[in-house]
């Protein structure tokens, strides 16, 4: 464990932290920041009125909305002076999403990412290959500091020329591999491609995230590389990734660094607040961060939370449940709620297709279609037209069966669909376009 006495530390103690911290943080933000007063005004809500944690409840959410309208600095609680970093969202449409960080923020977060890397097995000795985009997207610098906070030797390829991620992976005996799940698989690839097996060489372990990913596609991550996956979760707006992290339970859960950012989970249409094992939207307020402390921010994420203690390890953090999916990416087919990582779920229980696929929603009549097209695995892509369909209508089968909705499925040709470098694209809308 990285910060024993934290990770491990008694409800009480943790939530008189919590408390004192978000005092703090209200104080913050309501004497800086006029988006929070003009807000807190309005319902008549003081700082100093904070008495419980679970007071939070009466407080107004922050939507990412209110981070576009506030772009650039509008819910900065520090001056210029006081700011040594800004990273920005991934999202590519819109304003972009800015973060702002004072250097405790970025210690602080150096601090989640080293507890993330210790529960993955990562210590002094290792190396870490940091395969997530360095620059604006929180991956990189995130999980660098991650390993400068652990003291493990961090070599910072970042994303793209996956020819020289395969071979210094090989040559340089790296440890562990900290990257999307998507671009993991595209490393595989390309070191198949090169004639070179991961599974022998000295890697054992690695943090995924930043996109939602199967437990399916745990498993083929981990035999095509003989290593462990481990799952980091965050984002831009509370800090970036190490929010939350798996220890070796692999049992869907993630702990959360509930010291630095305090979790809810809220039913995304009537906005109450839901009890510990319900499924519905992640909400977060900023407990250590400085330089933008948000309060009660609305991730979209679906998650659910739970307080039991971890059967695996002695940490006591409290866990969320994987992330099931965003609320931006739900696809709602005649009528069925369906995320994609659903589908992605029931392609890889086939073992006929490899773990790349595109799904396609389009306007039929007045309905809504969706169609998925999967990669075929090269030995069965051979056998031509007759078994690629019979395998397609066993995919559309399952899929219908536990799901109950029809998607087409087309298996196409090895290698066809766009392997992703950082987060995977694999949704096309076309309804609205
Ligand atoms: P965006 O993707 O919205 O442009 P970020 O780059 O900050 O912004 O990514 C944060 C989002 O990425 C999270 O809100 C979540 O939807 C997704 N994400 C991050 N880590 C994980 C993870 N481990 N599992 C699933 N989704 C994740
Ligand atoms: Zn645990």
């Amino acid at each position: 464990m990285w910060n024993k006495e934290v990770e491990t530390a008694q409800l009480e103690q943790m939530q008189s932290w919590q408390l004192a911290r978000l005092r703090e943080n209200l104080h913050r933000v309501y004497e800086n920041v006029p988006f929070y007063k003009k807000k807190f005004d309005h319902i008549g809500f003081k700082p100093g009125d904070f008495k419980k944690l679970s007071d939070l409840n009466g407080l107004p959410f922050t939507l990412k909305n209110d981070l576009r309208d506030n772009y650039p600095f509008g819910l900065s609680a520090l001056p210029m002076s006081e700011i040594t970093r800004i990273q920005a969202s991934s999202g590519t449409t819109g304003r972009p999403i800015i973060g702002t960080y004072t250097s405790s923020d970025v210690s602080n977060w150096g601090e989640c990412c080293a507890r993330a890397l210790t529960a993955s097995g990562i210590g002094k000795n290792d190396i870490i290959q940091v395969s997530y985009g360095y620059g604006l997207f929180t991956g990189g610098l995130g999980l660098h500091g991650g390993g400068e906070t652990v003291g493990c030797t961090v070599l910072p390829t970042s994303s793209g020329i996956t020819e020289r991620q395969v071979t210094m992976m090989r040559d340089l005996g790296v440890d562990s591999l900290c990257c999307t799940p998507s671009y993991a698989l595209t490393i595989a690839d390309k070191a198949n491609e090169m004639g070179i097996d991961i599974a022998p060489l000295k890697i054992r372990t690695g943090c995924f995230g930043a996109e939602p990913w199967s437990d399916e596609m745990r498993r083929e991550i981990e035999t095509r590389m003989g290593i462990t996956a481990h799952n980091i979760y965050g984002l831009t707006e509370m800090m970036g990734p190490g929010m939350s992290f798996t220890c070796n339970s692999h049992d869907g859960w993630l702990h959360v660094n509930e010291d630095h950012i305090y979790p809810e989970i809220i039913d995304p249409v009537t906005e109450e607040t839901l009890p510990y094992g319900e499924i519905g939207e992640l909400v977060f307020t900023a407990l250590s961060r400085q330089a933008m402390p948000l309060i009660r921010y609305r991730t979209r994420d679906i998650s659910a939370l739970d307080r039991k203690p971890c059967p695996h390890c002695r940490r006591t953090l409290i866990k969320m449940k994987k992330i099931m999916g965003r609320t931006d990416d739900m696809l709602i087919i005649s009528g069925v709620n369906v995320f994609p990582s659903q589908i992605e779920s029931l392609l890889l229980d086939t073992p006929e297709v490899e773990p790349q696929y595109v799904i396609v929603v389009r306007k039929k009549g007045h309905l809504d279609a969706l169609s998925v097209d999967v990669e075929a695995k090269a030995h069965i892509y051979e056998q031509g037209q007759d078994i690629i369909r019979e395998i397609a209508k066993k995919v559309e089968k399952h899929i219908h069966g536990v799901i109950g909705i029809h998607v087409a499925v087309r298996l196409v040709a090895p290698r066809s669909i766009q392997r992703s470098e950082g987060k995977a694209k694999r949704v096309f809308d076309t309804r609205n376009t």
